[in-house]
């Protein structure tokens, strides 16, 4: 008899064994169906002994070794294994997460389809090029093509328009051309359509796996087995297509990965830009990271020779030049409802040539705020420490933390005023504003509340990429990756607010967002123009916004980091809890900090409360972990969470989040 030590979906850090037949063919990383407890599970076998700690008349035998998937590569185990031990989670709870629920399930896999959308493997790729790369285009792909078969990371600076889909869809092809596998990675979900499209056209006779959270079940288990067969040349997903098991990987694409959206906010809190990296590194090919506006961390791991950089100064279109950046200064423009004069002209103007503006508000809704003017009460969440959000298409208030939905009261609770007001502006306010203007306009309002379903927002945004719409209102899933030909405005209504937040990253969180929402417009011949209404007119960020300097901003706030102690010059954790009382969560979080000797590399903050304290009924406390050595982090916190009580056990969740980057 053989030890097999097996992987379960438990939340302990453990291996089971159990026991098989010498004469069994199985092998690490098959499928085994094991008796657990009073039923049957499927766990995945990581290692082969002839021995167990456990005496062996008290192992249990192997049900069955299941043989419909392929075996999961060693290599494959080996990411796993590593993000399990990087970000603090049990390593049969990280495998489980990893497989599609079927692979997990004691049903018989679906069977096999004959090849779906698309050829298979072994017809020989055809790539139809629609664009002649421009030089620096055209550099790129020669000097990463020539790192085809070894591991090497870049980051493509391109800027918005220039034409980083091409680069990637040309190196993809050559290695297909070699019957290798592309696994290509973006941001949302909204984007993959537009991708996939583009994808399609390129590779005709390709299959191409779509992998993504808000596919059904079945779809997501035969893109996920087609990946792992060899058959689906290229993987086109959001973070999760990064744990597909690859057999023939030849290249990583991650694009928009500056995008915060790569990082998992649950259960293995990974960055799916730093998982790809490390997954090209176990594969042996080359990652591209592309981006228009990169990440610290990336450009710092530029600039510290780790990362190798390829610029694309120009936009692919001929003649399509950046657009011109400029402040309104609202301490001398007045805004009425929102919409400064000179914001309101460009508008105008656009309208009288039959040319597209966008009106960007980071704020959907109708106002943030309902009042009474007389005695002060506002509109709050029972659930949550925030205010109620208006929303006047079906006159309710909605919490925009949990989801809450009420009526709108015809009085004040408080006094009985009847005269209550909205304060703020949302997008249904912006949309009101203008289309009382412009009534003769075609006014499109693109917000989650206007979009629900992947599809629906899809089609609205190719709509507009074929010119309808005259004046669109929208929050930042305008921002991403569309190609609106007609667009030649961009007007910004609130980004101040973004820059008066206590998080270090907002500067750089609202550079991003700027610089790509008005990379939306003059992508073609006629120049665009991009109007950003702030009180702070002389704010360096905007002042680098106008230079389009990229490079000098990303300075200026390594600078200021490296001042303050902040990542990327320091490594961090976040401990967070979670309970019905704060005190409770903030009990806990003090008896963590004092639990262990901490080294004195590695330094703890004193826990505070989130600044949405409490959300949808629950209250929330964190704590910081500091430590500029990543390797002495990672030890504490090893030992760490191995000795934090068990979340059932106290009343109080916790988690461990490594690289936090949302601390709200
Ligand atoms: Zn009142
Ligand atoms: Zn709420």
């Amino acid at each position: 008899m053989k030890v097999l030590r097996v992987a379960l979906d438990v939340p302990v850090a453990k291996l089971f064994d159990y026991l098989i037949d010498d004469a069994s063919p199985a092998a690490s990383g098959d499928r085994v169906v094991v008796p657990f407890g009073a039923r049957q599970r499927v766990g995945v076998v990581v290692e082969i002994s002839d021995a167990s700690s456990v005496a062996v008349s008290r192992l249990k035998s192997v049900v069955r070794v299941l043989d419909d998937a392929p075996r999961l590569s060693a290599s494959w185990l080996e990411q796993i294994r590593f993000l399990s031990s990087y970000y603090q989670r049990p390593f049969g709870e990280t495998v489980a997460g990893a497989l599609p629920a079927r692979l997990r399930s004691l049903k018989p896999l679906p069977k096999r389809r004959k090849s779906a959308a698309g050829g298979t493997s072994d017809a020989a790729p055809h790539f139809a090029a629609v664009h002649d790369p421009n030089p620096a285009q055209a550099g790129a792909i020669e000097r990463i093509g020539a790192a085809l078969g070894s591991f090497r990371p870049y980051l493509l600076h391109g800027i918005t328009g220039s034409g980083k889909t091409e680069v990637y869809l040309r190196l993809i092809a050559q290695v297909l051309s070699k019957g290798m596998q592309a696994l290509v990675l973006v941001p949302e979900i909204g984007l993959t359509p537009q991708l996939e499209a583009r994808f399609r056209q390129a590779f005709p006779d390709t299959r191409i796996a779509v992998l993504h959270s808000a596919l059904e079940e079945s779809a997501r288990t035969h893109a996920w087995l087609d990946a792992a067969r060899g058959e689906a040349p290229v993987i086109l997903g959001t973070r999760l297509a990064v744990l597909t098991p690859l057999p023939r990987l030849g290249i990583v694409v991650v694009d928009e990965e500056h995008d915060a959206s790569f990082k998992q906010q649950e259960g293995l809190r990974y960055s799916g830009r730093d998982a790809a990296v490390l997954r090209a590194k176990l594969a042996g090919c080359p990652v591209v990271l592309g981006t228009a506006t990169p990440s610290l961390e990336t450009w710092f791991n530029c600039r510290a020779g780790r990362y190798e950089l390829i610029s694309l100064p120009e936009r692919a279109v001929p003649g399509a030049r950046l657009p011109t950046v400029r402040t309104v200064d609202l301490r001398i423009e007045s805004a009425e409802h929102g919409l400064a004069k000179p914001v309101l002209d460009a508008i105008r103007t656009r309208l009288a040539r039959g040319e597209q503006s966008l009106v960007f508000i980071n704020r959907r809704g109708y106002a943030p705020v309902l009042s009474c003017e007389s005695c002060g009460w506002a509109a709050g969440c029972t659930r949550c420490s925030a205010r109620l959000v208006l929303h006047a298409t079906d006159r309710k208030l909605r919490c925009h933390h949990c989801g809450a939905l009420e009526p709108v009261p015809r009085e004040c609770p408080s006094c009985g005023n009847v005269d209550l007001r909205p304060l703020g502006r949302g997008t249904q306010r912006i949309e009101e504003t203008l289309a009382a203007l412009h009534p003769e306009a075609r006014i499109l309002r693109i917000d989650r509340d206007s979009t629900r379903k992947r599809d629906e927002l899809a089609r609205t945004l190719e709509g507009v990429g074929r010119g309808e719409g005259d004046i669109l209102v929208g929050t930042q899933l305008l921002a991403k990756g569309h190609d609106f030909p007609n667009l030649s405005l961009v007007c910004v209504l609130n980004a101040d607010s973004a820059l008066l937040s206590t998080d270090y990253r907002s500067a750089e969180r609202l550079f991003a967002t700027l610089a790509q929402v008005g990379g939306r417009s003059g992508r073609r011949e006629q120049p665009g123009e991009v109007l950003v209404q702030t009180r702070y007119p002389g704010h360096p960020m905007f002042q680098a916004l106008i230079r389009h300097d990229y490079a000098g901003f990303a300075e200026s706030q390594l600078a200021e980091r490296e001042s303050a102690g902040f990542p990327p010059y320091v490594h961090e954790a976040a401990l967070r809890a979670e309970a019905t009382r704060l005190e409770a969560a903030m009990a806990f979080l003090r008896a963590a900090a004092r639990l262990l000797d901490v080294p004195d590399s590695v330094q703890i903050y004193d826990p505070v409360p989130h600044v949405i304290t409490r959300r949808a009924g629950v209250e929330r406390a964190q704590l910081i972990l500091q430590s500029a050595s990543r390797p002495a982090l990672q030890d504490f916190l090893r030992l760490w969470s191995a000795a934090l009580p068990a979340s059932t056990s106290s009343g109080v969740r916790w988690h461990l989040d490594v690289d936090p980057i949302e601390f709200d």
